[in-house]
């Protein structure tokens, strides 16, 4: 079977993304099967200049078939922040994110508002992008972290057809309705009709 590198050393995205692309007929190889590399330095405006940026790098670095996501936070009462900093945003623990997160929006005046988690993917094969593709998730920040499944914002990301945060849910049940979920989504189906094209 072709290699399909899943370029991403975050273990919460890494594990949803295993398991979306569990079935692919494509042997599933992570950072951590391959000699060190040192990550690229993200420096786009967007979620998907940032996911081509990141698989273009794996792809050329490691010669694979590779795919790459860009994801984050948008709250709409901070005008779409955290976004592409998401992972960047002040704090070191989430906690502490979710602090400031807090205090952002007491400045605005407000106690929550509508937000989403955007998801960008890339898949790249040495010059050539193959396919792209972008989910979305739209929910409201919660002042109320709760949950422990998921990773980063999950606890404070309140889903209203859930009546839950999406860390209060299983993977199972995060990966229908999440960002990463409906991006990854599409590219099980575009891998599932092209493995002779790309072997
Ligand atoms: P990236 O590695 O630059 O794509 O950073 C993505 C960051 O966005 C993560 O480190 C989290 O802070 C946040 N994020 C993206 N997807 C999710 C999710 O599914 N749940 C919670 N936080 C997420």
């Amino acid at each position: 079977m072709t290699p399909l590198l899943i370029a991403t050393s975050n273990a919460g995205k890494l594990r949803e993304i295993r398991d979306i692309l569990r079935d692919v007929p494509f042997a599933l190889r992570t950072l951590a099967d391959l000699l060190p590399i040192a990550e690229p330095d993200e420096t786009g405006a967007t979620f998907e200049a940032n996911a081509l940026l990141k698989a273009r790098y794996y792809a050329g670095a490691t010669g694979l078939l590779t795919v790459a996501d860009d994801s984050g936070l948008e709250v709409d009462a901070l005008d779409g922040a955290p976004g592409v900093m998401s992972a960047r945003f002040p704090g070191a623990t989430y906690e502490e994110k979710f602090a400031t997160m807090f205090a952002m929006l007491d400045a605005k005046g407000v106690e929550t508002s509508a937000a989403r988690f955007v998801c960008a993917l890339a898949l790249v094969r040495g010059d050539e992008v193959v396919f792209e593709a972008r989910g979305v998730v739209e929910g409201e920040i919660t002042r109320r972290p709760r949950g422990r499944h998921g990773f980063g914002y999950d606890p404070i990301f309140y889903h209203p057809p859930f009546d839950l945060t999406l860390a209060e849910v299983p993977l199972e049940r995060k990966r229908e309705v999440s960002h990463r979920g409906k991006a990854f989504e599409q590219l099980r189906t575009f891998l599932g009709g092209s493995s002779r094209l790309l072997a």
